[in-house]
């Protein structure tokens, strides 16, 4: 509950804003560093369209880079801001507009043709001076509510102190959901249009478990929603007796809790929380922060082994990066179709500048606690044998240096795009364990966009569709005796645990604070019953009914949300 702050994204009209004689040089500095993520953008984009497109693409990337710096434009910028103390942005658009009109009006078709290259430099320049200053005005203890945000903006927001966000665009399993969730910032996303009933300074309160917000609440609303939350404090609270207690069955049957981890700062969260290892380590944010494409071995070989290190003894997983999808692709490339695009596998393979950096750095790490490798996106046997001639290269590589690493390091490929899960018995003969994927497997199945807030009524992880690769999945993993766990966000959907677990699947992974109560109802059934509830599941032919079923047996077994 809090005051709304409405937090309009890129705007590019640009407004005469005057700043005052000692500003001038913070203002010049801030020109320069857009100048810099102008250039780190583009040098990005030049590699990654000489090895896509050709070298002479590339060509026109490498002449915006040159305008950046050109001395007629650069310093008639800084002219400007200095002798008529205005903001960066308005003395970019006048001097670059003033540009562009000379080489629209002159014969020369080529020079014509330079003048749209530079309304692009002119549009990165000011997309990157106005993120740098909204994002210094978003004030503390606030709601963000916001068209779209990205998991990034999430992040740095989270930092910043909000209280929590609601969007107009998103789905319960977009990334910056998932964000939202692993920082423990309340989101409400996919309201179609929220923005436009909303502004800066209204009191809001953002419900996360029903995916409601209340707009300028009553006084009655506000007590119970005070209430409410205290109930939900004191609920984790109580949930904090099972962390010691083993995750089994009445009748013995072992399910490993594991944890979803994308933040150092997570890391204190396994043992709060009692995870059995972590499940998945998404590495996507941490390599990706800001525009830095590809953080150094070292850095990341740091980073890793303080991981290893949190959850031994227990496992960690790294999952090797997942580019691509509604991932960020900072080097500024555009797909038509990104979520079936060039993502996860097949960008690691195309890029060994991404990829042994990332293998040394996991493979160092080894040797510090139990470590686990998975691939992302996943669809045929080629890509695994493909990825093992790389780590086999790569430990020859350390064993050469003189570097030890775990030899025997596991195997495992996500089971997320519904052509790995119908191979699942060809596959399991390739790796060494599965990771099942529903937030991309069921968007693959249901052809249900994860993120798309004009179809998030049709994404449903519980549609017997998805329940019957599961099935599959876990079938072909026994056949082949290999573990078989599932990391999506169904895993801390409550109703689908007592299923997941009589389908067969031997580990949950989640976000650390779902662990708790995913354990309650991991004890309080059998694992015959499991095996009732997902038949029910799996035969029934309307996904209403297995939600209203499931919420029934959650409440029967005292495991319904209690506030
Ligand atoms: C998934 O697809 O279910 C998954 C766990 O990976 P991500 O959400 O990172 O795509
Ligand atoms: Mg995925």
């Amino acid at each position: 509950m809090g005051p709304a702050y409405l937090y309009a994204k890129v705007s590019f009209s640009v407004e005469k804003r005057k700043i005052s004689d000692h500003d001038v040089a913070e203002e010049l500095e801030r020109f320069e560093r857009a100048v810099q993520r102008s250039e780190r953008d583009i040098k990005k984009i030049i590699a990654l369209t000489r090895e896509k497109v050709g070298r002479e693409s590339a060509d026109i990337f490498e002449a915006q880079m040159l305008m950046l710096r050109d001395d007629a434009l650069y310093d008639t910028v800084v002219d400007t801001i200095r002798a008529q103390h205005v903001a960066a942005e308005y003395a970019v658009s006048v001097v670059m507009s003033k540009h562009r009109q000379v080489m629209e009006a002159s014969g020369s078709e080529y020079l014509r043709e330079r003048a749209n290259d530079l309304l692009d430099v002119q549009e990165r320049l000011i997309r990157h001076l106005h993120r740098g200053h909204m994002l210094s005005d978003i004030p503390a203890n606030t709601i963000v509510v916001a068209e779209n945000l990205t998991a990034a903006d999430i992040l740095l927001f989270s930092r910043k102190g909000i209280l929590a966000c609601a969007t107009d665009f998103g789905g319960a399993t977009s990334h910056v959901s998932i964000m939202a969730r692993s920082l423990g910032v309340p989101a409400v996303v996919g309201m179609h249009s929220i923005t436009d009933h909303i502004e800066t300074g209204q009191l809001i309160i953002i419900d996360g478990a029903k995916g409601e917000v209340i707009v300028a609440p009553t006084d009655a609303e506000k007590h119970a929603y005070t209430a409410k939350r205290k109930r939900y404090e004191q609920l984790l609270i109580e949930d904090r007796a099972l962390v010691p207690l083993p995750s089994e069955t009445l009748d013995g049957h072992k399910v490993h809790l594991e944890a979803n981890i994308e933040l150092r700062e997570e890391l204190p969260l396994l043992s709060e929380y009692g995870a059995d290892g972590i499940g998945l380590f998404r590495t996507e944010m941490i390599l990706l922060m800001e525009s830095r494409l590809l953080v150094s071995e070292e850095e990341q070989y740091e980073l890793y082994r303080e991981v290893v290190a949190a959850a031994a003894p227990g496992h960690t997983t790294f999952r090797m990066l997942d580019l691509g999808g509604d991932k960020m692709l900072p080097m500024g490339h555009r797909e038509q179709n990104p979520f079936l695009g060039w993502r996860g596998i097949r960008i690691l393979l195309d890029k060994p500048d991404i990829l042994v950096p990332q293998l040394r750095a996991i493979l160092r790490a080894s040797v510090h606690g139990p470590t686990r490798l998975l691939l992302p996106m996943v669809t045929s046997r080629d890509e695994i044998r493909a990825f093992r001639q790389r780590l086999d290269a790569v430990g020859a590589e350390l064993e050469a240096e003189g570097v030890t690493w775990q030899s025997d390091i596991p195997l495992g490929i996500m089971i997320e795009v519904p052509a790995a899960a119908l191979q699942a018995d060809s596959l399991a003969r390739e790796v060494d364990f599965f990771s099942i994927g529903t937030n991309d497997l069921t968007q693959y199945v249901l052809a249900v966009d994860r993120g798309n807030d004009l179809v998030a009524g049709l994404f449903d992880e519980l549609h017997p569709a998805v329940l019957r690769l599961v099935r599959h999945t876990v079938e072909a993993a026994r056949r082949q005796g290999i573990p078989v766990g599932l990391c999506g966000e169904l895993a801390t959907n409550l109703q689908a645990v007592p299923v997941l677990v009589g389908l067969g699947v031997t580990s949950l992974s989640a976000s650390p604070v779902f662990l708790p109560a995913m354990k309650r109802i991991v004890r309080s059934m059998s694992m015959s019953e499991g095996q009732d509830v997902a038949e029910r599941a799996l035969h029934s032919e309307d996904v209403r009914d297995t939600h209203a079923f499931l919420e029934a047996w959650l409440t029967e077994h005292g495991c319904g949300l209690a506030y």
